[in-house]
């Protein structure tokens, strides 16, 4: 069964990219294989709070897809993008989820955040100072996650934006934060938070074995 899962990814027929819907797709394609599925998402999209997302998503792509300024779309920067999805949907108080090593960036965004006329809170990870041998950790110092969106959620700000969370602190700040929430800066120890330079120089001849584990 396994190997009928979905691999897009590997997809060369693409039908779902096109408009005339021609050509047979895999056999593991989702469009296939998961149609109860379809039905299912179209009734969620009908929820008022995700037609409020889309609804905002979709003005925010017009502007930046304006067919009369074709090279608009290379100006927008994801600050931007942040912040004009924010105005359209009305939203006046923005969290900021931010690791300590991050406070310098969020310091920054909260002050473009605050001239665009935003109401900002902001919640450094290590919160709470809580003891990590309370919570069964070692050391001396414990980030603290889900208290973060725990005082997001309790501030009732619109939109969250998480700042250099590490891989593990995000999925516990997601599975506890209420509000919507979108990410900024993805922390990238060795590529200055720029993790899809990995892929980038992995297709590289020098970096060829970089990420296999394999010696040149
Ligand atoms: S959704 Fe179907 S057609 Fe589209 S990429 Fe995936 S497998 Fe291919």
């Amino acid at each position: 069964m396994e190997k009928f899962s979905p691999h897009c990814v590997k997809c060369n027929v693409l039908r779902c990219s096109t408009i005339e819907k021609k050509g047979r797709v895999p056999s593991s394609c989702p469009t296939v294989k998961y149609k109860d599925l379809i039905e299912e998402t179209k009734e969620k999209y009908n929820l008022p709070e995700n037609q409020a997302v889309i609804q905002g998503w979709q003005i925010l792509m017009s502007r930046i897809l304006d067919p009369e300024k074709p090279r608009e779309k290379y100006s927008w920067t994801r600050v931007d993008e942040i912040i004009e999805y924010a105005k359209i949907r009305g939203m006046k108080k923005l969290g900021i989820a931010t690791c300590y090593a991050l406070l310098f960036e969020s310091k920054l965004l909260s002050g473009i955040l605050e001239e665009n006329g935003f109401e900002v809170v902001s919640v450094c990870c290590l919160c709470g100072e809580i003891c990590p041998q309370d919570v069964g950790l070692k050391g001396n110092i414990f980030c603290n996650p889900i208290l973060q969106a725990e005082v997001l959620n309790r501030e009732k700000t619109e939109l969250n934006i998480m700042a250099g969370l590490c891989v593990g602190h995000d999925i516990l700040f997601l599975r506890h934060c209420k509000g919507e929430t979108t990410p900024l800066i993805v922390k990238d120890r060795a590529l200055g938070h720029n993790p899809v330079a990995a892929l980038y120089i992995s297709q590289n001849n020098f970096y060829k074995d970089r990420f296999t584990g394999k010696s040149a």
